[in-house]
């Protein structure tokens, strides 16, 4: 049984049984716990979010610990998290340095996630839409915006609303949107401890971000 209203999609097709394997120890909790900013915001995660039961992949709580281990071990040699190497190392390191706490909660609005100073809130749609590697696409998307908002209006045909704000100008711009795209297409290209299926899933999401995210097409396709 979820919350939010919502009715739990493929656990496979997700993601989240796979991960979910491996997110259910107290090695992990302990450690994403403190370093991705859920501690201290407990009161965010009780009532049906998932903290009294953080094994259960039906629930909130769990889904985020399966991002956060995606974000954390996708890299072979994950432990090293310098600036210089690739994304897949880095991401772990910047959404750990960037954001400052991370709450549940149903809705707002239609946003995946929005970053209020530090303080990154998770919808439904973070939890129940979005599979495991672009939920962690969405925790670094979200870092980056402690530097960077958007700046641009979303492109024609762009399958996140022609028109209106919330594109990135271009890829050189480095923004949120770049930053993401940019995780994904490591996670397709090297990802460690993931499947196939997951990262084709990763590489498709990574050509919505590139076709429909900057108001000057990067010129990529993965
Ligand atoms: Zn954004």
């Amino acid at each position: 049984m979820a919350i939010c209203d919502v009715t739990v999609p493929d656990k496979a097709a997700s993601g989240d049984a796979f991960y979910g394997a491996s997110i259910c120890s107290q090695v992990y909790v302990d450690y994403f716990w403190p370093t991705y900013r859920f501690e201290g915001n407990k009161s965010f995660w009780t009532g049906g979010f998932g903290w009294e039961d953080c094994c259960n992949t039906d629930l909130p709580l769990a889904r985020a610990f399966n991002a956060c281990y995606a974000l954390t071990y996708s890299a072979t040699d994950y432990l090293n998290d310098d600036y210089a190497g690739a994304c897949l190392n880095w991401a772990r390191r910047y959404v750990r340095e960037h954001i400052d706490n991370l709450r549940a909660k149903c809705a707002n609005g239609t946003y995946v996630a929005y970053n209020s100073g530090g303080t990154v809130e998770l919808y439904s749609p973070f939890f129940y839409s979005k599979h495991v590697p672009g939920r962690a696409e969405t925790l670094l998307h979200e870092a980056r915006h402690d530097a960077l908002s958007h700046n641009a209006k979303f492109p024609k045909g762009s399958t996140f609303g022609e028109g209106k704000d919330g594109a990135d100008s271009n890829w050189a711009y480095n923004g949120a949107w770049m930053y993401g795209a940019l995780y994904l297409w490591w996670y397709y290209a090297e990802g460690a401890r993931t499947t196939s299926a997951l990262r084709e899933l990763a590489r498709q999401r990574a050509n919505v971000v590139i076709d429909g995210a900057f108001a000057e097409h990067p010129g990529y396709s993965i």
